[in-house]
Protein backbone atom coordinates (compact mmCIF):
# COMPACT_ATOMS: atom_id res chain seq x y z
CA UNK A 1 0.00 0.00 0.00
CA UNK A 2 2.97 2.47 -0.30
CA UNK A 3 2.04 3.10 -3.83
CA UNK A 4 -0.88 4.98 -2.56
CA UNK A 5 1.04 7.15 -0.53
CA UNK A 6 2.87 7.92 -3.73
CA UNK A 7 -0.03 8.50 -5.45
CA UNK A 8 -1.28 11.35 -3.69
CA UNK A 9 1.84 12.72 -3.35
CA UNK A 10 2.15 12.87 -7.10
CA UNK A 11 -1.22 13.94 -7.75
CA UNK A 12 -0.83 16.71 -5.39
CA UNK A 13 2.60 17.98 -7.39
CA UNK A 14 0.45 17.69 -10.47
CA UNK A 15 -1.99 19.90 -9.07
CA UNK A 16 0.54 22.28 -8.16
CA UNK A 17 1.80 22.65 -11.28
CA UNK A 18 -1.76 22.80 -12.79
CA UNK A 19 -2.78 25.60 -10.22
CA UNK A 20 0.48 27.82 -10.89
CA UNK A 21 -0.64 27.65 -14.73
CA UNK A 22 -3.44 29.16 -13.57
CA UNK A 23 -1.78 31.72 -11.14
CA UNK A 24 -3.50 30.17 -8.77
CA UNK A 25 -2.50 28.82 -5.03
CA UNK A 26 -2.45 25.34 -5.29
CA UNK A 27 -3.95 25.23 -1.60
CA UNK A 28 -7.40 26.53 -2.89
CA UNK A 29 -7.77 23.39 -4.86
CA UNK A 30 -9.84 20.59 -3.26
CA UNK A 31 -9.52 16.80 -3.93
CA UNK A 32 -12.00 14.75 -3.62
CA UNK A 33 -10.99 11.00 -3.26
CA UNK A 34 -13.53 9.13 -5.43
CA UNK A 35 -13.96 6.00 -2.95
CA UNK A 36 -16.42 3.99 -4.55
CA UNK A 37 -15.82 0.27 -5.19
CA UNK A 38 -13.02 0.86 -3.06
CA UNK A 39 -12.79 -1.08 0.71
CA UNK A 40 -13.30 1.37 3.78
CA UNK A 41 -9.15 -0.33 4.84
CA UNK A 42 -8.23 1.51 1.30
CA UNK A 43 -10.28 4.41 2.16
CA UNK A 44 -8.48 4.55 5.66
CA UNK A 45 -5.04 4.56 4.28
CA UNK A 46 -5.59 7.77 1.85
CA UNK A 47 -7.14 9.41 4.89
CA UNK A 48 -3.87 8.77 7.10
CA UNK A 49 -2.17 10.17 4.39
CA UNK A 50 -4.36 13.18 4.74
CA UNK A 51 -7.06 13.38 2.59
CA UNK A 52 -10.47 14.60 3.97
CA UNK A 53 -13.09 14.65 1.45
CA UNK A 54 -14.34 11.43 0.38
CA UNK A 55 -17.09 10.86 -2.79
CA UNK A 56 -18.96 8.40 -2.89
CA UNK A 57 -21.43 7.60 -6.24
CA UNK A 58 -24.21 5.54 -4.35
CA UNK A 59 -25.96 5.61 -0.75
CA UNK A 60 -26.22 1.99 0.01
CA UNK A 61 -22.25 1.87 -0.78
CA UNK A 62 -21.53 5.11 1.25
CA UNK A 63 -23.32 3.84 4.20
CA UNK A 64 -21.78 0.53 4.50
CA UNK A 65 -18.41 2.39 4.91
CA UNK A 66 -18.93 5.51 6.36
CA UNK A 67 -18.84 4.46 9.97
CA UNK A 68 -15.56 2.41 9.25
CA UNK A 69 -13.77 4.97 8.01
CA UNK A 70 -12.12 7.14 11.54
CA UNK A 71 -11.22 10.42 11.62
CA UNK A 72 -12.26 14.30 10.52
CA UNK A 73 -13.77 13.61 7.01
CA UNK A 74 -16.29 14.55 4.76
CA UNK A 75 -18.05 13.03 2.38
CA UNK A 76 -19.78 14.24 -0.64
CA UNK A 77 -22.15 12.22 -3.01
CA UNK A 78 -20.77 12.91 -6.65
CA UNK A 79 -23.62 9.95 -8.24
CA UNK A 80 -27.31 10.64 -9.31
CA UNK A 81 -29.62 10.58 -6.17
CA UNK A 82 -33.16 9.20 -6.62
CA UNK A 83 -35.43 10.36 -4.48
CA UNK A 84 -36.69 7.58 -2.40
CA UNK A 85 -33.12 7.49 -1.03
CA UNK A 86 -33.00 11.23 0.13
CA UNK A 87 -33.73 10.99 3.41
CA UNK A 88 -31.02 8.64 3.94
CA UNK A 89 -28.61 10.82 1.72
CA UNK A 90 -28.95 14.37 3.97
CA UNK A 91 -28.12 11.96 7.37
CA UNK A 92 -24.53 11.15 5.68
CA UNK A 93 -23.15 13.62 2.89
CA UNK A 94 -22.18 17.02 4.05
CA UNK A 95 -22.62 17.74 0.17
CA UNK A 96 -24.54 16.60 -2.68
CA UNK A 97 -22.95 17.64 -5.78
CA UNK A 98 -25.70 15.90 -8.09
CA UNK A 99 -28.38 17.90 -7.67
CA UNK A 100 -29.81 17.54 -11.79
CA UNK A 101 -33.20 18.23 -11.66
CA UNK A 102 -36.18 20.48 -9.95
CA UNK A 103 -38.10 17.36 -8.00
CA UNK A 104 -34.96 15.98 -7.03
CA UNK A 105 -34.34 19.75 -5.29
CA UNK A 106 -38.46 19.44 -4.37
CA UNK A 107 -37.77 16.24 -1.94
CA UNK A 108 -34.35 17.42 -0.66
CA UNK A 109 -35.96 20.92 0.71
CA UNK A 110 -38.92 18.42 2.10
CA UNK A 111 -36.44 16.30 3.38
CA UNK A 112 -33.87 18.76 5.18
CA UNK A 113 -36.85 20.75 6.42
CA UNK A 114 -38.08 18.01 8.63
CA UNK A 115 -34.79 17.15 9.50
CA UNK A 116 -34.00 21.20 10.71
CA UNK A 117 -30.95 21.35 8.34
CA UNK A 118 -29.96 23.07 5.52
CA UNK A 119 -27.47 20.77 2.72
CA UNK A 120 -25.00 22.07 0.63
CA UNK A 121 -25.40 21.33 -2.88
CA UNK A 122 -23.75 21.85 -6.10
CA UNK A 123 -25.64 21.88 -9.64
CA UNK A 124 -24.85 19.51 -12.13
CA UNK A 125 -24.67 19.94 -15.29
CA UNK A 126 -24.44 18.16 -18.40
CA UNK A 127 -21.67 19.82 -19.88
CA UNK A 128 -21.27 17.66 -22.84
CA UNK A 129 -25.00 17.23 -23.79
CA UNK A 130 -24.49 13.70 -23.61
CA UNK A 131 -27.84 11.19 -23.27
CA UNK A 132 -26.31 8.83 -21.34
CA UNK A 133 -25.05 11.48 -18.32
CA UNK A 134 -27.30 13.37 -16.00
CA UNK A 135 -27.50 17.37 -15.32
CA UNK A 136 -29.15 20.52 -16.25
CA UNK A 137 -28.65 22.25 -19.61
CA UNK A 138 -25.50 24.42 -19.62
CA UNK A 139 -28.10 26.96 -20.52
CA UNK A 140 -30.88 26.40 -18.57
CA UNK A 141 -28.34 26.44 -15.39
CA UNK A 142 -28.71 29.78 -14.28
CA UNK A 143 -32.48 29.86 -14.40
CA UNK A 144 -32.48 26.51 -12.23
CA UNK A 145 -30.10 28.20 -9.75
CA UNK A 146 -32.46 30.60 -9.35
CA UNK A 147 -35.80 28.69 -8.77
CA UNK A 148 -33.62 26.36 -6.21
CA UNK A 149 -32.28 29.41 -4.35
CA UNK A 150 -35.90 29.83 -3.57
CA UNK A 151 -35.57 26.75 -1.29
CA UNK A 152 -34.68 27.57 2.17
CA UNK A 153 -33.06 24.21 3.48
CA UNK A 154 -30.98 24.27 0.13
CA UNK A 155 -27.51 26.16 -0.96
CA UNK A 156 -26.06 26.17 -3.98
CA UNK A 157 -22.40 26.31 -3.32
CA UNK A 158 -21.27 26.00 -6.38
CA UNK A 159 -21.37 23.66 -10.06
CA UNK A 160 -20.03 19.88 -11.14
CA UNK A 161 -19.60 18.74 -14.28
CA UNK A 162 -18.39 15.32 -15.85
CA UNK A 163 -16.68 15.93 -19.24
CA UNK A 164 -16.97 13.96 -22.26
CA UNK A 165 -14.58 11.12 -21.92
CA UNK A 166 -11.93 11.46 -24.71
CA UNK A 167 -8.09 10.04 -24.61
CA UNK A 168 -6.83 13.27 -25.29
CA UNK A 169 -7.43 15.61 -22.37
CA UNK A 170 -6.72 18.37 -24.27
CA UNK A 171 -10.01 17.69 -26.12
CA UNK A 172 -12.04 18.39 -23.36
CA UNK A 173 -10.41 21.68 -22.50
CA UNK A 174 -13.33 23.66 -24.25
CA UNK A 175 -15.75 22.02 -22.31
CA UNK A 176 -14.07 23.27 -19.28
CA UNK A 177 -14.02 26.40 -20.26
CA UNK A 178 -17.89 26.58 -21.21
CA UNK A 179 -18.52 25.51 -17.39
CA UNK A 180 -15.95 27.88 -16.02
CA UNK A 181 -17.79 30.91 -17.67
CA UNK A 182 -21.17 29.95 -16.71
CA UNK A 183 -19.66 29.72 -13.23
CA UNK A 184 -17.94 32.82 -13.18
CA UNK A 185 -21.27 34.72 -14.94
CA UNK A 186 -23.39 33.42 -11.84
CA UNK A 187 -21.24 33.78 -9.59
CA UNK A 188 -20.99 37.51 -10.07
CA UNK A 189 -25.10 37.92 -10.23
CA UNK A 190 -24.95 37.02 -6.63
CA UNK A 191 -28.32 35.35 -6.39
CA UNK A 192 -29.59 35.27 -3.10
CA UNK A 193 -29.14 32.22 -0.99
CA UNK A 194 -26.54 31.19 -3.62
CA UNK A 195 -22.63 31.18 -3.14
CA UNK A 196 -20.80 30.10 -5.93
CA UNK A 197 -17.61 29.02 -4.18
CA UNK A 198 -16.88 25.54 -5.39
CA UNK A 199 -16.12 24.28 -8.93
CA UNK A 200 -16.14 20.78 -9.42
CA UNK A 201 -14.47 19.46 -12.27
CA UNK A 202 -11.12 17.17 -13.30
CA UNK A 203 -11.08 13.49 -13.08
CA UNK A 204 -8.18 11.32 -13.03
CA UNK A 205 -7.89 11.70 -16.23
CA UNK A 206 -8.56 15.56 -16.90
CA UNK A 207 -8.12 17.18 -13.81
CA UNK A 208 -5.10 19.22 -14.23
CA UNK A 209 -6.59 21.00 -17.60
CA UNK A 210 -9.91 21.91 -15.38
CA UNK A 211 -7.64 22.96 -12.92
CA UNK A 212 -5.85 25.37 -15.82
CA UNK A 213 -9.85 26.36 -16.68
CA UNK A 214 -10.79 27.15 -13.43
CA UNK A 215 -11.46 23.64 -11.28
CA UNK A 216 -10.95 24.40 -7.15
CA UNK A 217 -12.55 21.23 -6.91
CA UNK A 218 -10.75 17.57 -8.47
CA UNK A 219 -12.74 14.35 -8.19
CA UNK A 220 -10.11 11.87 -8.59
CA UNK A 221 -10.43 7.92 -8.12
CA UNK A 222 -8.18 5.54 -9.79
CA UNK A 223 -5.18 8.41 -10.03
CA UNK A 224 -5.15 7.84 -6.24
CA UNK A 225 -6.33 4.02 -5.49
CA UNK A 226 -5.36 2.47 -8.92
CA UNK A 227 -7.46 0.84 -11.03
CA UNK A 228 -11.38 -0.27 -9.59
CA UNK A 229 -11.38 -3.56 -11.72
CA UNK A 230 -7.82 -5.12 -10.02
CA UNK A 231 -8.75 -3.44 -6.52
C1 LIG B 1 -15.86 7.72 -10.60
C2 LIG B 1 -16.03 9.17 -10.62
C3 LIG B 1 -14.94 10.05 -10.50
C4 LIG B 1 -13.50 9.58 -10.43
O1 LIG B 1 -13.10 9.03 -11.64
P1 LIG B 1 -11.58 8.58 -11.86
O2 LIG B 1 -11.46 8.52 -13.33
O3 LIG B 1 -11.43 7.27 -11.20
O4 LIG B 1 -10.73 9.61 -11.25
C5 LIG B 1 -15.20 11.41 -10.45
N1 LIG B 1 -16.45 11.91 -10.52
C6 LIG B 1 -17.52 11.10 -10.64
C7 LIG B 1 -18.88 11.71 -10.70
C8 LIG B 1 -17.35 9.72 -10.70
O5 LIG B 1 -18.42 8.93 -10.84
Amino acid sequence: MVYLKQNIRDIKSRIEVAAEKSRRDSEEIHIVAVTKNFSHEVVQLAVNNGLVLLGENRVQEARNKIGLVKGNVKWHLIGHLQRNKVKKAINIFSMIQSLDSLPLAEEIQKRAEQADKTIDVLIQVNIGREKTKYGIDPDDTESFIEEVALFPNIKVKGLMAIAPFKPNPEEVRPYFQHLSSIFKNIKQKFINNVDMNFLSMGMSNDFEVAIEEGANMVRIGTGIFGSRTTK
